[in-house]
């Protein structure tokens, strides 16, 4: 508990520059920066920050536009995340712009620390095409695919195969990850994404849920290593976002990224904000988990988490009533 209540005091003070205290006007999030805004204030953020974020194209989409990457930090522990694979689930992306905001431009000893401890590369939207059209998939209209749909392109989530070469790999975006991986062999890789809306036994909302690889050939070394990364994101959004963690129920398929970063070595982790009203509240769900990784990682704590805490988290529940997917 004290690693959590240190956790909870330091990632406090960095937010202060996010969340803003109750007197003072809210700081509004965009939600849904069009790929241009996003682009603009990635380049922004590395102008601002004097090259401590560092941002650079990935590779282009099937429509030719840039997946962008962001790096901070120069320190030895190497965390990957990931956001948007799905288009239409896009909370994590305005997330992972204010993370970069927060880590990178203040200048701190706090700040200098934090980065010469950690070095955090976020694919920062991995699917600009979906979003423009708010749907699941990549945009490849001729892919008969057999996993996305006809006429609209590739579920990019389910390419990571670690046997799947990315020169080979149908679902453009996804091979772009997977060079994006190898060449940064991360310790840590968090996916975030987005559902649809759950309630818990006693029929409170499930805001976000989470899962380590379930994939039966990752070692248990680094299950255990996800599960401290799966506590750590479900402490930071209950007690620093006033959210609901659950576990997610997901499939063992070694295609989705967060089976293939097991099975090729990382601590990899899904987290799944769910599509509740509150969308700024979700965003800084996202952001306190991204936070907290990051420093508790950075102190080390994270190695100290019980692994075991994990599997009490509780199962996701129903769906909400009135709600569809
Ligand atoms: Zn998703």
């Amino acid at each position: 508990m004290r690693t959590l209540l240190a956790l909870a005091a330091a990632a406090t003070a960095a937010l202060v520059s996010f969340s803003a205290p109750a007197q003072a006007a809210p700081h509004t999030i965009e939600p849904r920066p069009t790929n241009e805004v996003l682009g603009a204030k990635l380049k922004a953020l590395a102008k601002q920050s004097h090259g401590r974020v560092a941002v650079r194209s990935i590779g282009a989409t099937n429509e030719g536009r840039p997946v962008w990457a962001a790096r901070v930090g120069h320190g030895p522990v190497r965390i990957q995340y990931v956001t948007q694979q799905h288009g239409d689930e896009p909370l994590g992306t305005p997330a992972a712009v204010e993370f970069l905001r927060t880590v990178g431009l203040p200048n701190t000893a706090w700040h200098r620390w934090l980065r010469s401890r950690v070095t955090v590369d976020i694919i920062v939207r991995a699917n600009p095409d979906g979003h423009v059209r708010d749907w699941r998939f990549n945009y490849d209209p001729d892919a008969v695919p057999e996993f996305g749909e006809p006429g609209k392109g590739y579920d990019i989530n389910r390419y990571h195969n670690p046997s799947l070469a990315p020169d080979d790999n149908p679902a453009t975006e996804a091979g772009h990850i997977q060079r994006a991986y190898a060449q940064f062999r991360p310790h840590i890789v968090i996916d975030y994404h987005m559902q649809g809306r759950y309630v818990d036994s006693e029929g409170r909302e499930i805001t976000a849920s989470v899962m380590w690889p379930t994939h039966p050939d990752v070692t248990p070394a680094l299950v255990d290593a996800a599960k401290r990364v799966t506590v750590v994101a479900q402490q930071a959004i209950d007690r620093l976002a006033g959210g609901n963690v659950s576990q997610y129920p997901g499939g063992d398929y070694e295609g989705i990224a967060r089976n293939a970063y097991g099975l090729r070595g990382s601590a990899s982790v899904l987290l799944e904000l769910s599509a509740i009203d509150d969308e700024q509240s979700q965003i800084r769900a996202a952001y306190v988990a991204m936070l907290a990784v990051v420093q508790t990682a950075a102190d080390g704590s994270l190695n100290r988490v019980d692994p075991a805490r994990a599997d009490a988290i509780p199962p996701r529940g129903d769906p909400a009533r009135g709600v569809t997917d």
